[in-house]
């Protein structure tokens, strides 16, 4: 994958604002609640609101993260195994890389 400029970057964030801003104004239903949830999960929710996403997965996320109250710590810690999206949902144990010190004898049956 092609590694961004500062200024390609910016461009990016830029856009990406806009966006979000524009969808704001916009949609009276969810609008409001996109202005009022924590910058750094606007644009996950802005792509699944306007249907930019392809899978679920996004959308999993995002309700994740919601009920949990924008604690990615908390979604992985989540112990509502009845909750449909529990085998679903992200930052779980098995998403995060092997630690650096771990043996690999440990590592072969993973
Ligand atoms: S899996 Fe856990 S964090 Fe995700 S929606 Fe269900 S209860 Fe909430």
């Amino acid at each position: 994958m092609k590694r961004l400029s500062t200024e390609e970057m910016a461009e990016k964030k830029r856009l990406r604002e806009d966006s979000v801003k524009n969808f704001i104004k916009s949609d009276k239903r969810r609008g409001s609640f996109l202005a009022a949830i924590p910058k750094g999960f606007q644009w996950l929710f802005y792509q699944v609101y306007a249907g930019k996403i392809k899978s679920p997965t996004k959308a999993i996320r995002a309700k994740c993260i919601d009920c949990s109250c924008w604690q990615r710590d908390e979604v992985e810690k989540c112990m509502a195994v009845t909750c449909p999206l529990y085998d679903f949902r992200p930052y779980q144990e098995k998403d995060k890389p092997f630690k650096q010190d771990t043996p690999l004898e440990e590592t072969k049956d993973l």
